[in-house]
């Protein structure tokens, strides 16, 4: 009988220690700087009823071909959540918070795609949404935090691109536009530029294949078909961007994925991240959606950052590394173990990271350890320190005041020894 390697499904993987603990200092670092904004998080299903995200997208790839649908045992039809801008909105409809309603979520998304570099079927990202305001001070707000958290990372080299599409009929007459530009040069596109001008002539605007550039260069652009409101709109988000200090690019051909985007648009992009998945995320106003999902007219504005993505961009800009994963101290303990077991968990109980061996392994094998665990210290525990009521604190190679290869060991009443450490290492951490 031959084994089967069981392994992660294709486009998932396993985020272990210290990567893992990064991923979530960087969802932390997230909600401070959404928190101080006042925005609260919301945490929503996994999984919605699949019209959650078919009535808001039907049209974009998202919905029509990545979704993981399916019937749970009592035959609803559901899908994994593809993002959460529907289900916020969805649950602002349940739930009719007053407004202004900031929520900040971070999760989980799922997707069909083809897994490469930077793309997975499973990823995370981190987000936020502002229901309730057509103010275009909302839309700065919003944009201004995403670019304080990015920046807040240490990333440098980013870049925000922004644009609009206009209001609802503004860009219905635009895409009629589209449509006819494409329509009447749709020999010059590619197969797959001639599928997506059936689907959605807006999503070849950001089309990369080579035949479809040519055509999509002499395309009409989006400004000439701005309302008077939507172009005063857009102007004072761009002012308010300014009078912050957030450098950004016009780019006229910049569309969002999904179909519910009114007026603003913008999007986040690395230039230390490859060029095809240099999207570190993105967002914009959707003044449609929470109509759309059976609510009132309220308009919304909010963006999603790939939290995966964001971090290929801190690892190629060498910014924000993973948390100091080391313990503070390592019990050798020569006497059973026994002792090793109370003492990591008094120190433990004090908030001293403190680790141990196992196994009754030899001295020479715990100071090993102790050694590759990069403790700051060692505390022993040998038949003479059990006798005399204490125990040898010994600092560790490398982390002596600057005798390298020198370690400086004493003695410690067993009783004092928690305080001694909780002493010691708050003097180490304003070093
Ligand atoms: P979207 O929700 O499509 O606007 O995506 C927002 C951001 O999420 C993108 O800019 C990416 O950084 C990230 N993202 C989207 N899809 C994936 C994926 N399949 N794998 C990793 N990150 C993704």
């Amino acid at each position: 009988m031959s084994a089967v390697s069981l392994q992660a499904p294709r486009g998932t993987r396993d985020i272990l220690a210290p990567d893992s603990a990064r991923l979530r200092a960087l969802a932390e670092t997230f909600a401070d700087a959404a928190e101080l904004a006042g925005y609260g998080q919301v945490v929503s299903p996994m999984f919605e009823q699949i019209e959650v995200f078919r009535r808001v997208g039907e049209a974009t790839d998202i919905v029509s071909k990545e979704m993981y649908e399916f019937r749970d045992p009592g035959d609803r039809r559901l899908a994994l959540r593809p993002e959460l801008t529907a289900s916020l909105a969805r649950a602002f409809v349940q739930h009719r918070p007053t407004l202004p309603w900031k929520a900040w979520y971070e999760g989980p998304q799922f997707r069909y795609e083809k897994p490469q570099a930077g793309r997975f079927r499973q990823f995370n990202q981190v987000g936020a949404e502002l229901f309730g305001s057509d103010d275009p001070q909302a839309d700065v707000e919003v944009i201004a935090l995403a670019w304080r958290f990015c920046t807040s990372l240490g990333l440098r080299e980013l870049r925000l691109v922004v644009n609009s599409l206009g209001d609802r009929a503004d860009r219905e007459r635009y895409l009629g536009a589209l449509s006819a530009h494409f329509e009447q040069r749709a020999a010059g596109l590619s197969a797959q530029g001639r599928e997506t001008l059936d689907r959605n002539p807006l999503r070849l605007l950001d089309s990369k294949r080579p035949a479809d550039l040519a055509v999509v260069a002499g395309a009409p652009a989006v400004d000439d078909y701005w309302s008077e409101a939507a172009a005063g709109h857009f102007g004072a988000v761009l002012s308010g961007l300014e009078a912050l200090g957030i450098p950004f690019e016009r780019n006229p051909r910049l569309v969002r994925g999904l179909d519910y985007y009114r007026r603003t648009a913008f999007e986040l992009a690395s230039d230390a991240l490859d060029g095809a998945q240099d999207a570190v995320g993105g967002g914009g106003r959707y003044d449609g959606l929470v109509a759309d999902l059976g609510g009132p007219e309220v308009p919304g504005v909010g963006f999603a950052l790939g939290v995966d993505r964001l971090l290929l961009a801190c690892d190629a800009e060498g910014a924000f590394p993973p948390p100091p994963g080391a313990a503070d101290v390592f019990v050798v303990d020569v006497t059973g173990g026994g002792e090793a077991t109370l003492l990591a968990e008094e120190l433990r109980g004090a908030g001293v990271r403190a680790e141990r061996a196992f196994d009754g392994r030899s001295m020479k094998a715990q100071m090993k350890a102790a050694d590759r665990s990069g403790a700051r210290w060692a505390l022993l525990v040998g038949p003479d320190e059990l006798a005399d009521g204490v125990v040898s604190m010994r600092e560790m190679r490398g982390h002596g005041a600057g005798h390298a290869g020198a370690s400086v060991q004493r003695r410690v009443a067993r009783s004092d020894v928690v305080g001694e450490v909780v002493r010691a290492a708050g003097e180490g951490s304003t070093r």
